[in-house]
């Protein structure tokens, strides 16, 4: 046995290997010890390799599922092995044969499927990224959800590869070991760590790539798919390959891959991702994320959908439209709205169920779930007949309607009410359902029956009252008797003995060993007979699956319309004009989480804001006229604690709701569309990476710098103040000159330099923002009502004493203040700006001026052929010209 675990163990090296023994599944050396220290198991040993012992772990097969989390959790990767063929049939081979075994699977945190290893409302991605050509060659990503059969290829760049791949939030990212050195890949490896697999280069092979999907999804052509280019096909078949090798003879039952565009969606870089907490807060929570707070999903599927969109919101206002008409549409008709979320409630995961039977890991609880969500499908499709749908939701409809009424009709004909989670318990058939089936539940029962009465006659016979017809899985069916009374079975000869106990004796009857055989007889075919049965029904679900995928993607847009519909009406939220202009105008806008919070608290409750960053002539960006069109800067000053951020997240992500299509938390909203949005809002939290809080925060600048184009959003947060002042407020100024200068891109700029405000005078589109507080009997009470203006004062001491500095230090604090104050007085500190010259940059851009005549006149002298008397006109001559 020893030998054939060593020679599977060592086809899979990195993985442990869950070795199949009984009832258990053994982890031997290196991997017992590893085991056992990650999941809190007994480390014990059994029996000796070249001399020492072997360390020993174990797991039970029934609980394999919590330990494999576990372990997945901790970036393990599992191999299962499992024994392949009937301990019988080994011994027939002869006694000391071992039972033939292998791994049937590969576990890894991008390839789960099993629900308890999944969690509900979070797609698990498993992604591939491939190269073709150089360092500067084309970049793709490949993902998939093996849990519900998504699969997505996008194009991407050495710029954008990093953003995009930490954008959909992959559990596990596949990459070829020769590109660990690209460049472009770095900021991946410390933030995926153990989420980066590192594969041999061949599985990127780009020149059988098409020629793999092609026979994965049984077509001729990938034309029928989308045009993908080089790069996308590798991915997109690297990503086949390796559920090939971690799925094994099992066939995932992907869905054909869809391509995202380059450019049809709102780009959001993982530091902005980060810090305007989209999906998760920075402490990595969903609550108190912006996805947490308008998640109103009732179902997986609708909440997996919801965050997907959230990862990738569009650019192009009329897919944007489309979705905004459904939850439009819901948002009106709340009778509609009420019957569509009641037949939602509850409903179970079709996705996943369907692609655990599609992988042959499903049981009768998938086959359940399937038939109770489609016959929960068909009562939407009927609330959703008679309404005049938009497009988006009338597509939903139509999927519904195609949904396969037969096999409804089929699966609740066939199953129990109450179905084991195993194929192997059986039981699971209903009675009725077959009539093989039936009889031999039948005889088996009469078999039971028979065995029942046995007790009452034996004990007649004997005289015994108190014997018993006991079952264990040991000795099958026994007569047990007490102790005392066994002597006398003994010597009556019928009655076999078999065990004796402390207090009881056990014989076996020939009559019993007979019911027995029967009973067992009859188990194994009925079990074999709903097998049969099972394997007939996955057939026929495998048979409809795409009409059943659609309708999983249906319900999924339902519910999510549904959900944000609610959310809206609840809300007050109102549905934004989204369009191709430059316009950004946001009346009474709030933050959904801050709002939610301070709501849950049941305090203040939280203050509308408006912004608007439009050019002068929004009308005229539509028409193309770009110089009059550029959008505006809004300078903000103001105390700390007085609502900047707040103010500048709430911007950003009413941004991002108007993209997804959902409605936004504000009274009126038209947004043209962001086609890039840049937050640096708070601490980051790359400080594990190595870099100081000031390097940080200057990379960060300078990808903003460099890349917002005039349609980005750029919301910054008190740049410049990791340094010293002069050095903090030099780059915040040059920053905010080239965003209004080079950039031309609507911006949100928070700062506590007074001194910016200046800039107001010489940049034409910058507006002075401020924050407004009230100051009261020497208290400093924050309105967090955002205002035209400038900031009169900080209140630094005040904040500080509000935040419980001893009153010592806040005394001392007032004190140097007031004669700083004092020194300052008289001296103007932004004084050196006016001398400063504007815009090196902008000066650079104008065209050179047209050559002066006194140039031309002196390139055409040659002072070699002039006498000094000419030399000397020429001079006169020249000086005249200028
Ligand atoms: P700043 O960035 O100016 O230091 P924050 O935006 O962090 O201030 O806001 C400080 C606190 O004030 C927030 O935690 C929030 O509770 C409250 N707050 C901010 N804006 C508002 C608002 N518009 N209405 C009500 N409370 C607000």
């Amino acid at each position: 046995m020893m030998a054939q675990f060593l020679e599977i163990k060592a086809a899979h090296a990195d993985c442990l290997l869950f070795y199949r023994m009984g009832d258990f599944y053994e982890l031997f050396f290196d991997d017992a010890v590893e085991a056992s220290a990650a999941l809190g198991i007994t480390l014990t040993k059994r029996g000796k390799h070249l001399g020492a012992d072997i360390p020993m772990a174990g797991v039970p097969v029934v609980s394999a599922d919590d330990y494999l989390q576990k372990l997945i959790a901790r970036g393990f990767r599992v191999a299962v092995c499992e024994q392949v063929e009937d301990p019988a049939e080994a011994k027939k081979r002869g006694s000391k044969s071992v039972v033939r075994r292998d791994v049937v699977r590969l576990v890894t945190p991008g390839t789960i499927t099993e629900e308890t290893l999944l969690e509900p409302g979070r797609p698990n991605y498993l992604m591939c990224l491939a190269r073709v050509g150089g360092a500067a060659g084309a970049y793709a990503i490949a993902w998939a959800d093996l849990s519900t059969g998504l699969f997505r290829i996008a194009p991407s760049s050495a710029e954008a590869i990093a953003a995009d791949i930490m954008a959909m939030e992959p559990s596990e990212v596949v990459v070829a070991d020769t590109l660990v050195a690209d460049e472009a890949l770095a900021p991946l490896v410390m933030r995926l760590g153990r989420r980066l697999r590192l594969e041999p280069a061949v599985l990127f092979d780009g020149t059988t790539a098409a020629e793999r999907l092609c026979r994965f999804f049984g077509v001729s052509t990938l034309d029928g798919f989308g045009a993908f280019g080089r790069a996308e096909t590798a991915a997109g078949a690297a990503l086949l390959a390796y559920l090939a090798r971690t799925q094994l003879k099992a066939h995932p039952p992907l869905s054909p891959p869809r391509r995202v565009e380059a450019g049809s969606y709102l780009r959001i870089d993982p530091a902005t991702r980060a810090s305007l907490e989209l999906t998760r807060t920075v402490a990595g929570k969903r609550q108190g994320s912006l996805l947490g707070a308008i998640d109103r999903c009732l179902t997986g599927a609708g909440a997996r959908l919801l965050g997907a969109r959230l990862a990738l919101p569009l650019t192009d206002p009329a897919a944007i439209h489309a979705r905004q008409d459904s939850v439009a549409l819901l948002a009106a008709d709340a009778g509609l709205r009420r019957r569509l979320r009641e037949g939602l409630r509850g409903l179970p995961d079709i996705d996943r169920a369907l692609s655990r039977l599609g992988l042959d890991r499903g049981g009768p609880r998938d086959l359940g779930a399937l038939g109770e969500g489609l016959r929960r499908a068909g009562t939407i499709a009927d609330a959703l007949a008679g309404a005049a749908l938009e497009p988006e939701l009338a597509e939903a409809a139509a999927a519904l309607a195609g949904r396969p009424a037969d096999l409804v009709a089929r699966l609740s004909a066939t199953l129990a009410d109450d179905l084991p989670l195993q194929r192997r318990d059986g039981g699971f058939v209903r009675a009725g359902a077959s009539a093989e089936l039936d009889e031999t539940r039948a005889l088996r029962d009469h078999s039971r029956r028979v065995v029942a009465e046995l007790q009452a006659r034996y004990a007649a016979e004997t005289g015994i009252r108190s014997l018993k017809v006991k079952h264990n899985n040991v000795l099958g069916y026994f007569v047990e008797v007490p102790e005392a009374q066994g002597p006398a079975l003994l010597a009556g000869g019928a009655f076999h003995h078999r065990q004796t106990l402390a207090s009881a004796m056990r014989f076996s009857t020939p009559e019993l060993a007979d019911l027995e055989a029967r009973i067992t007889e009859a188990g194994a075919k009925a079990l074999a007979i709903e097998l049969a049965v099972f394997a007939e029904l996955r057939e026929a679900v495998l048979a409809a699956l795409d009409a059943i995928r659609r309708v999983g993607e249906a319900l999924a847009v339902i519910d999510v319309s549904a959900g944000l519909a609610d959310l809206a009406v609840s809300a007050g939220w109102v549905r934004p004009v989204v369009d191709g202009s430059l316009a950004f105008f946001v009346e009474c806008g709030r933050h959904p989480v801050v709002e939610a919070a301070l709501k849950a608290a049941g305090g203040q409750s939280f203050v509308a804001n408006d912004c608007d960053l439009s050019p002068p002539d929004a009308s005229g960006a539509v028409a193309g006229g770009k110089a009059a069109a550029a959008g505006a800067i809004w300078l903000i000053t103001g105390p700390n604690m007085g609502g900047k951020s707040t103010f500048l997240r709430q911007n950003a992500l009413i941004a991002v709701l108007a993209q997804i299509g959902a409605f936004v938390p504000a009274t009126k909203a038209r947004i043209g569309v962001v086609d890039r949005l840049f937050s640096r809002v708070g601490a980051s939290d790359d400080l594990a990476e190595g870099r100081s809080t000031f390097m940080v925060e200057m990379v960060e600048t300078a990808a903003i710098l460099n890349q917002a184009s005039e349609r980005t959003l750029v919301v910054l947060d008190e740049i410049g103040r990791g340094t010293s002042t002069y050095d903090g407020l030099s780059i915040a100024f040059a920053a905010v000159e080239h965003l209004h200068e080079v950039n031309r891109c609507r911006a949100l700029f928070a700062t506590h330099f007074h001194e910016m405000t200046a800039l107001a005078g010489r940049l034409k589109r910058l507006r002075n923002a401020t924050v407004r507080v009230k100051e009261w009997e020497g208290e400093v009470i924050f309105l967090h009502e955002v205002t035209a203006g400038v900031a009169d004062r900080s209140y630094g001491v005040q904040v500080a004493r509000l935040a419980g500095l001893p009153p010592a230090v806040v005394e001392r604090a007032r004190e140097i203040l007031s004669e700083l104050e004092r020194s300052e007085q008289g001296e103007k500190r932004t004084a050196f700006l006016d001398d400063l010259p504007l815009f090196r940059q902008a000066a650079k851009a104008t065209p050179p001026a047209a050559p002066s005549p006194a140039l031309e006149g002196l390139a055409a002298l040659d002072p070699d052929a002039m006498t000094p008397r000419e030399a000397l006109e020429a001079l006169y001559r020249l000086k005249g010209l200028l």
